[in-house]
């Protein structure tokens, strides 16, 4: 049994210390097959079904690599500011674990492709921190272990494992920072912007699918504590695979509340890995931290350098999508946002539905409206994230194009945003589907208006009075009357021409 660790006040840790940050992120890639293999590179899938003699380390069997990744790492690389190598090579990292068939993972140590880059990333209330990048190289996944029979799911108390190889071999990026200084009481929330900023710009190069949920990117937190004004860093921990964005943030605040309540009372740091525990946000002590000697580097024998030329590197840097901060200033113009509404729609995870919506042929301000209202509303309830609401900005754009064309009012619209939220179908089917159609028919609207009229005897006369407010009434009694498949404003146009005159 680990002892609850006592943590100090955060306020009186930043008063008493300086926080040094390092953060490793592991990127898997979306490439077609895995790193050294033509194995099929997709997440889940039949334990076991996704490997050859490469990737499960069979003897005789010999890795190519592929090519996909190089030309992904670069261009991570140069959207990192990073310099690109003329020649590196992998390396074996030895070590046994059960995950890992080979007995050691290729990766790169002291040669990786791109180093020395920076992302400047914005922070809540728009400072911006420059994060220095030390390097950015490639390396492979290991396979997963499933441990079976004990309560917690892990080794310990378990009856036996079950080994998935199906990601042994994934192509992976890891990316490290240099040492990150000076931030102070905001060292959480520059940790969560960092790999916030970093997932927005990996996305934006389309090189991952950046689910943090599904591990295609995790995060390592490398945290420390000096005592305001020493000179010489403190030792670190390295909390591992944190795995949601606020996690992160929580982690970093949660060890620099540890380790002053250690230092503090005179106690020392151990370096060592440590878990994040999602449940309480708390870290637990792993392994003792292996140094680079146990790891045995060496180049790896059975694979060729990589040398990527300059032309090739050039022409890369030429496939760069404008940057995800230039993107946002860009649409805040474009939309007329202010900086708050900028904020909401980003923390809704709407811009890049919105933005696809109105690639489709809707207004900024029409596609803003579904997504941040309706759409949002439908996410809330059906308790998902808004882009897995089984919509398409195409369809958003479909339904407001039918609006704008008076096939649809805005409430038979609703509806059919929730038809085919339902699964029935696309914009088009579920109108048909459910018999939407609006009464345009002017003759069919007049026979209902002049009913209603009979029906409701003193209003013509008020709305001959000026009281053109009272024409309200007809129109309920209209819709009601068209099952609400009236466009209200004809209705009313119609109702004071007839009145009128
Ligand atoms: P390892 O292989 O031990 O994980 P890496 O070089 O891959 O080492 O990553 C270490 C990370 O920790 C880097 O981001 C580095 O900047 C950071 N780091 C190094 N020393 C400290 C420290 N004293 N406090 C906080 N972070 C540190
Ligand atoms: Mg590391
Ligand atoms: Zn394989």
């Amino acid at each position: 049994m680990t002892a609850v660790a006592e943590l100090m006040d955060y306020a009186e840790v930043v008063e008493r210390f300086d926080p040094v940050l390092g953060l490793e992120v592991h990127v898997e890639l979306s490439t077609n097959t895995k790193m050294f293999c033509g194995c099929e590179n997709v997440f889940g899938g039949e334990p076991n079904t996704h490997t050859c003699p490469t990737c499960l380390g069979l003897p005789g069997s010999l890795p190519v690599v592929n090519g996909k990744a190089v030309e992904s790492a670069i261009r991570i690389g140069l959207a990192l500011n990073c310099e690109i190598a003329e020649w590196c090579r992998f390396a074996r990292k030895n070590y046994f674990y059960p995950d890992m068939p080979k007995n050691f993972q290729t990766s790169q140590y002291d040669e990786p492709i791109a180093f020395n880059g920076y992302l400047d990333v914005t922070l809540d209330d728009g400072e911006i921190v420059r994060v220095e990048i030390e390097r950015a190289h490639m390396e492979e996944d290991t396979g997963k272990s499933l441990h079976v029979g004990g309560a917690t799911g892990r080794i310990h108390g378990a009856e036996h494992s079950l080994l998935d190889y199906n990601r042994a071999g994934v192509p992976l990026i890891e990316i490290v920072t240099k040492t990150i200084e000076g931030t102070g009481e905001r060292a959480p929330e520059v940790a969560r912007a960092y790999v916030s900023a970093l997932r927005d710009l990996l996305k934006a190069l389309d090189v991952s699918d950046v689910r943090m949920d599904q591990g295609s990117l995790r995060c390592d937190a490398n945290v420390s504590l000096m005592a305001k004004g020493a000179t010489e860093f403190g030792t670190r921990t390295e909390t591992k695979n944190v795995n949601s964005l606020r996690s992160v943030e929580r982690a970093v605040r949660y060890e620099m509340t540890r380790q002053a309540a250690i230092l503090a009372g005179g106690g020392s740091i151990k370096q060592e890995t440590r878990h994040f525990q999602e449940a309480d946000g708390s870290t637990a002590s792993g392994r003792t931290k292996e140094t680079a000697e146990d790891y045995r580097y060496f180049p790896e024998p059975d694979l060729v350098p990589i040398a990527p030329s300059r032309e090739w590197v050039e022409e890369l840097r030429g496939t760069l999508p404008e940057m995800p901060a230039v993107r946002r200033k860009r649409i805040q113009q474009e939309w007329q946002l202010s900086d708050a509404e900028l904020r909401d729609l980003l923390n809704l995870g709407a811009v890049d539905l919105i933005a696809a919506t109105v690639d489709a042929g809707a207004t900024p301000a029409e596609a803003r409206a579904w997504w941040v209202a309706t759409l949002a509303q439908e996410a809330n309830t059906r308790e998902v994230e808004l882009d897995a609401l089984p919509i398409t900005p195409a369809q958003v754009a479909e339904i407001i194009a039918l609006v704008n064309s008076g096939e649809l009012t805005n409430k038979l619209a609703k509806q059919v945003a929730t038809g085919v939220l339902d699964g029935e179908g696309s914009p088009r089917e579920v109108v048909e589907k459910r018999g939407f159609k609006v009464v345009n028919d002017d003759s069919a609207l007049l026979a209902a208006i002049d009913e209603a009229l009979a029906a409701q005897p003193d209003i013509a006369g008020k709305i001959r009075d000026g009281k053109v407010a009272a024409a309200g009434a007809i129109v309920g009694s209209v819709m009601k009357a068209t099952k609400g498949q009236a466009d209200a404003k004809r209705v009313r146009e119609l109702i004071i021409e007839r009145v009128g005159s």
